[in-house]
C-alpha cells in the first residue's frame, strides 16, 4: 500500500515544503503590511483548522488588525515583536502566543532577522477588522506602542 499522495511531504532547506505554495500574505493593497509571505501547511476539508507558516523579512511587517477567530502561534524562526493588545511581547523561536479574540495584533521582524511563525486558526472565520482613527489615537496614547507602529 503505497502512502498516497500529501500523507508525506518533504521539508525543503529554507523552510519550504514539498508541494506547497509560497504565497503572497495578503492582496496586495488589501490592508497595510511589508515583506510577508504565507504557506498554507494543512487545510481543507476534513479539518476544523487551517495551520499556516509566515515569514516576514528584516523591517518588514504583519497587518495591524483584530477579528473574533483566535491564534495560535509557534514562532519557528527569527526574533522580534508582537503588538498584543496593549502589550509588545519580544518572541524568539519555540515561544508560544496566543492571540486573544477581538485584541490588536501586529508582527514586526524588527530585531534585523526574518521572523517566521506557524500560525493555526479556524477553518471558518471572521474577516480581521483594520483599525479606525480612533482606535489608532487610542493605541498611539502609549509612546512604546507609537514608536512600534512607527519601526520602519
Ligand atoms: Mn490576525
Amino acid at each position: 500500500m503505497s502512502g498516497g499522495d500529501g500523507v508525506l511531504r518533504k521539508a525543503r532547506p529554507g523552510f519550504r515544503w514539498s508541494d506547497v505554495d509560497l504565497l503572497a500574505y495578503k492582496d496586495e493593497g488589501s490592508a497595510p503590511f511589508k515583506s510577508v509571505s504565507r504557506q498554507t501547511l494543512f487545510g481543507g476539508e476534513g479539518l476544523e483548522g487551517e495551520l499556516r507558516y509566515f515569514e516576514i523579512e528584516p523591517s518588514g511587517h504583519s497587518t495591524l488588525e483584530r477579528h473574533e477567530h483566535r491564534h495560535a502561534v509557534v514562532i519557528l524562526r527569527g526574533r522580534g515583536q508582537c503588538l498584543v493588545g496593549d502589550e509588545i511581547l519580544a518572541v524568539a523561536p519555540h515561544d508560544l502566543l496566543a492571540i486573544p479574540s477581538w485584541t490588536w495584533h501586529q508582527f514586526r521582524a524588527n530585531a534585523g532577522e526574518t521572523l517566521g511563525f506557524l500560525c493555526l486558526v479556524n477553518r471558518n472565520r471572521d474577516k480581521p477588522q483594520l483599525p479606525g482613527e480612533a482606535d489608532l489615537t487610542s493605541l498611539r496614547a502609549d509612546p512604546a506602542i507609537a514608536a512600534f507602529l512607527d519601526e520602519a
